[in-house]
């Protein structure tokens, strides 16, 4: 029997909330008369943390626990919990008290009866640094919708809901946390949704994130975007631009070799700059051939090379 709830709680540093949180949730949770597990996971907190976890479980049964040895990050912190979860839908949210459970029958509700497969939180009224955290967000939540064609308007806000198969499929890792929106469209779910959440300032400790989030944030989106076109069949990128890097090259040389025809030893074929864009374009196309076989290497041993999600399997 699984529970038709699964909370996941990814925490780093966040002793004093615990309690609070805690409590928060289950008087939620009885009042709805939802069968629920809580999923924590101590990042290698360096706190009291874990220590008030093991009291809160004796306390609520409901809680399973995990600990790192030591940090890991957000994302590696909710692969664990997702693949712990049992629940027929998973809701994750942060450990500080900024995300309000209040939000979990109505999250739940659009999981259930809205037949939603991905519900994100949308802090629209944010209580968080204007400077260096709310107007960068929204610069960055725009330029993630042009490029992933996601209409979230919180990417990364921590608390979303799913139903069980959209987290069983896919797999966070790195600091892919912010784009699990993303990792699920490619995975084949369409129903994304979202839903206004309350948020709260911190009231306990601190953000364990700064401006370089936004960097980071950024690379990873390139990264997610190229490896799930290309992931599979890199040659496809690489070889593409190898032979048009490789011939851009070769016509230069034959335009070299026109010149030397027409005007004989009266040019000198190294002073002219056709003849160093000639030089690095073919060199540069051929790099980019090699890289293409060197990435086919890598996913032809990849073990992960034929997993697929399947909807249905009526062969069994
Ligand atoms: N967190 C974590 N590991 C980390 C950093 C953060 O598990 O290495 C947790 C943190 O304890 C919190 C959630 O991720 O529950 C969001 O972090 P934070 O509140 O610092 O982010 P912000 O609200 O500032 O975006
Ligand atoms: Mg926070």
């Amino acid at each position: 029997m699984h529970p038709c709830l699964s909370i996941v709680i990814p925490l780093y540093n966040e002793d004093e909330s615990l309690p609070e949180l805690m409590e928060w949730i289950a008087r939620v949770c009885n009042e709805h008369n939802y069968s629920y597990e809580v999923i924590m996971i101590d990042d290698g907190s360096t706190d009291n943390s874990w220590n008030v976890v093991k009291e809160l479980m004796k306390q609520y049964p409901a809680i399973r626990g995990i600990r790192f040895q030591r940090n890991y990050g957000k994302s590696p912190a909710l692969y664990m919990g997702f693949k712990a979860a049992m629940g027929d839908v998973v809701i994750t949210m942060d450990a500080d008290l900024q995300d309000s459970p209040d939000e979990i029958p109505e999250l739940y509700r659009m999981i259930t009866e809205e037949g939603y497969d991905l519900v994100s939180g949308w802090k629209k009224v944010r209580y968080d640094n204007a400077l260096t955290k709310n107007l960068p967000s929204k610069l960055y939540n725009g330029v993630n919708r042009a490029i992933t064609g996601i209409k979230l308007h919180d990417m990364n806000c921590g608390l979303k809901a799913y139903k069980r198969k959209v987290i069983k499929s896919i797999e966070v890792y790195g600091e892919m946390h912010r784009f699990i929106p993303v990792l699920a469209k490619h995975a084949g779910f369409k129903k994304i949704g979202e839903k206004v959440v309350q948020h709260r300032a911190r009231k306990y400790g601190t953000s364990k994130f700064g401006w370089e989030r936004f960097i980071n944030g950024f690379l990873d989106l390139l990264t997610i975007q190229f490896t799930s076109r290309f992931g599979k069949k890199p040659m496809h990128f690489f070889g593409v631009l190898g032979a048009f890097t490789f011939f851009t090259g070769l016509l230069f040389v034959v335009m070299l070799v026109i010149d030397k025809i027409r005007f004989g030893d009266a040019v000198g074929l190294t002073n002219k700059p056709a003849f160093y864009i000639a030089l690095t374009s073919m060199i540069m196309g051929t790099l980019f051939f090699l890289s293409g076989f060197l990435a086919e290497l890598i996913v032809r041993n990849a073990a992960d090379r034929n997993h697929y999600i399947v909807e249905e399997d009526t062969t069994k």
